[in-house]
């Protein structure tokens, strides 16, 4: 069941690269498995899938854990400080930086393990309220606030967008990250690359993959709706 989701997600993917004349092979699928259970994830690993991505701390160092070590685990979710030594060795990437301190932490725990560490700014680019993640326009001075931490480098900028019935209403918020993207690139800021942009969910990741995202980060397209009333 799961595997005929996974076929479907790719098909989806590969028609939007079609469309927009890109090539598959410019888009990450991350298989964001938030609530379910590793059984479900092996389910997925078994068809090939190597890429997952969780957005609590506890939870993905006990996935870590149990699944097989060439998983590349992607940290999406809001980071508290105080958490970010439990992962810093695991996540190939944390896409949730929308802090001079956070980045201030993670360059310190990076430092402890002798690692540098690859991260994204989230921008909240429709502005809402309810929303992490920083505002368009304060983008660049973070960036280059975070350029001069040694131990972090950014690697471009993801973005979770609103909530809409018709994922054509993203595509604006697509197309404004993506400019952002090019804005900050053009600047040539030392230790700041911008490559990445991760946007684009189950509701609307063919509109972002035409608007130039190379992650997409799809939940409930390959593993089905998420339970939140037990134990999440
Ligand atoms: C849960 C989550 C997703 C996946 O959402 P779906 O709509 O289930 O695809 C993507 N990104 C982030 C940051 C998430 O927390």
């Amino acid at each position: 069941m799961l595997k005929d989701n996974l076929k479907e997600v790719e098909k989806n993917i590969a028609q939007a690269c079609e469309k927009a004349g890109r090539k598959r092979e410019e888009v990450t699928l991350i298989a964001v498995s938030k609530t379910k259970p590793v059984s479900m994830l092996q389910e997925i690993y078994d068809e090939g899938i190597r890429t997952f991505g969780e957005n609590k701390v506890q939870e993905m160092v006990e996935k870590y854990e149990e699944m097989p070590k060439d998983i590349k685990w992607h940290m999406i979710g809001h980071l508290q400080r105080n958490k970010v030594k439990y992962i810093v060795d695991k996540a190939v990437l944390i896409h949730s930086v929308d802090s001079y301190r956070l980045a201030e932490e993670i360059n310190i725990q990076a430092k402890k393990h002798n690692v540098t560490v690859p991260i994204l700014i989230e921008v909240n680019v429709a502005g809402e309220d309810t929303k992490f993640g920083v505002k368009p326009e304060e983008t660049l001075q973070l960036a280059e606030e975070i350029a001069a931490l040694e131990n972090v480098r950014i690697e471009g900028l993801m973005t979770i967008a609103p909530f809409v019935e018709h994922p054509e209403d993203n595509r604006v918020h697509f197309r404004r990250l993506k400019q952002l993207s090019v804005d900050i690139a053009s600047k040539n800021i030392d230790n700041v690359r911008m490559e990445i942009l991760s946007m684009g969910m189950t509701n609307d990741y063919m509109v972002a993959i035409e608007e130039g995202a190379t992650m997409v980060r799809v939940g409930t397209g390959i593993f089905g709706a998420r339970n939140y009333g037990k134990a999440n």
